[in-house]
């Protein structure tokens, strides 16, 4: 991959430096390297850099100032802060050098593909061969990739052409319903949000794609899939529209987690279901108080046409428990209300199971990819239920929204499977070290980790 380097014969050495462990360093140089510190007033602040020449004036090494505790982001700045050229972390630690590479090189990212000129290759880092590293990096870029492609080029069948690429680079069988199928199959509510379209690419579909051995616990990743929310008839406003290409974010992160899986073979049998649809306004576009019978039988009423995601979600998870998985874990850019209880960077956490929310939220914390757990608090359930059907899709008043939709979704999961239901931005509203504004993979580093450490199914 390009944004490694593959030898390290030219590497430049970079000496990560504590402002604490700053002077001791200092004190084993050269008084000419010990006159540059200071006068250049260098201290080793988290992220901040100084470029060290040889006797021959030519640039010899760097030095980059990093947290107490290892932080990845302090090194997310380097690919772009730095002059082209190859550099390599010189500290004792590999796992430490590891976490500023992945830093590095979650940093480096650029979504070029609609730019005539693409900008000139930036610093890069060597890194011993790492597996491990390469798929939690192509995972990364994979989703960010999806999210950030505009919906003109990322409707539900190019959604379902990057999960059938993704399933044939892992000899996964996959199987896609579309339009019409929906409906024989009992698909009623996927169908009935994304039917308002023109076009053969806005089809809604159902992909779904299956992997590994058959006697391996069942995993079920069930990623929304809205290309584009246009609100519906209950419109949006110019401004919350805008970013609505990144509504397919909870399909595009799982995507991105199933790839990290496949890749490292881990022993589960992986099933990925994404109802792909848009969201979209036409003369058979539903409507408010119409009602769907959802595949699970259960009546929803649509209270608002913009609360589309729990509804694709409703026949998706009916589907999900029908094999009895070991776990469902789904992915949702599902609601305004959770990024005001947590804010963008924070994706919220629910599940039935208490283990399962210790055991990921504790991995969040340690792989810098954190999740807050919200209850499914039973108190709000009367919310849910509708006037003229079983449910709405959207409560009134709208308080707790982010819990409300999550106790929806419950409804279409059988109690006794476990289930965590991640409310995700899937997007960085500006840029910081290692995570460029636009699409982001958000909890997927974290729940690999805990399914590799096989904690949690
Ligand atoms: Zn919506």
């Amino acid at each position: 991959m390009s944004y490694f380097a593959k030898s390290s014969s030219k590497a430049l050495p970079i000496i990560p430096l504590t402002k604490d462990n700053l002077s001791s360093w200092c004190k084993k140089q050269k008084k000419d390297i010990q006159h540059w510190i200071s006068d250049t007033a260098f201290e080793a602040l988290p992220g901040k850099t100084c470029l060290i020449s040889g006797s021959d004036g030519k640039l010899a090494k760097v030095l980059v100032g990093v947290s107490n505790s290892t932080n990845m982001w302090d090194c997310g700045n380097l690919s772009q802060d730095l002059p082209k050229g190859i550099y390599k972390f010189q500290h004792s630690n590999s796992k430490d050098a590891e976490k500023w590479a992945l830093g590095w090189v979650l940093g480096s990212y650029q979504f070029d593909r609609y730019q005539k000129s693409k900008s000139t290759k930036k610093a890069r880092i060597f890194l011993p061969k790492s597996s491990s590293f390469e798929r939690i990096v192509e995972a990364i870029f994979l989703t960010r990739d999806l999210i950030n492609t505009p919906a003109e080029d990322m409707g539900p069948v190019h959604l379902a052409n990057a999960a059938q690429m993704l399933a044939k680079k892992h000899k996964a069988s996959i199987n896609i319903t579309v339009g019409k199928n929906l409906l024989k199959k009992n698909y009623p509510a996927i169908h009935a949000v994304g039917r308002a379209v023109k076009t053969a690419n806005q089809t809604p579909r159902l992909i779904d794609f299956k992997w590994g051995g058959k006697n391996h616990p069942k995993l079920t990743l069930v990623g929304k899939g809205v290309c584009f929310d246009t609100g519906g008839l209950n419109i949006k406003t110019t401004g919350g529209m805008k970013l609505m290409k990144k509504d397919m974010g909870g399909a595009a992160n799982v995507l991105g987690l199933a790839h990290m899986i496949m890749s490292a073979n881990l022993p589960v049998q992986l099933r990925v279901l994404i109802p792909a649809v848009e969201n979209n306004i036409a003369g058979d576009a539903l409507r408010p108080l119409d009602i769907i019978t959802s595949r699970s039988g259960k009546t929803i009423e649509i209270g608002n046409t913009d609360a589309e995601g729990r509804v694709i979600l409703a026949d998706a998870l009916t589907e999900a428990c029908s094999d009895s998985p070991a776990l469902i874990i789904d992915f949702a850019t599902l609601t305004g209300a959770a990024r005001v209880a947590l804010g963008t960077e924070l994706p919220a956490l629910f599940t039935n199971s208490d283990q399962i929310s210790k055991i990921i939220t504790e991995s969040g914390i340690t792989e810098q990819d954190p999740l807050w757990r919200l209850p499914l608090w039973d108190g709000y359930q009367e919310k849910i239920q509708g006037t003229s059907a079983d449910l709405t899709n959207a409560p009134e008043g709208g308080y707790g929204g982010a819990i409300t939709a999550a106790l929806f979704l419950q409804e279409f999961v059988e109690p006794k499977t476990n289930w965590a239901h991640i409310d995700l931005m899937a997007w960085n509203l500006t840029t910081k070290p290692g995570r460029p504004r636009g699409g982001e993979a958000m909890g997927i580093r974290s729940i690999f980790t805990a399914l590799q450490n096989n904690s949690i199914i």
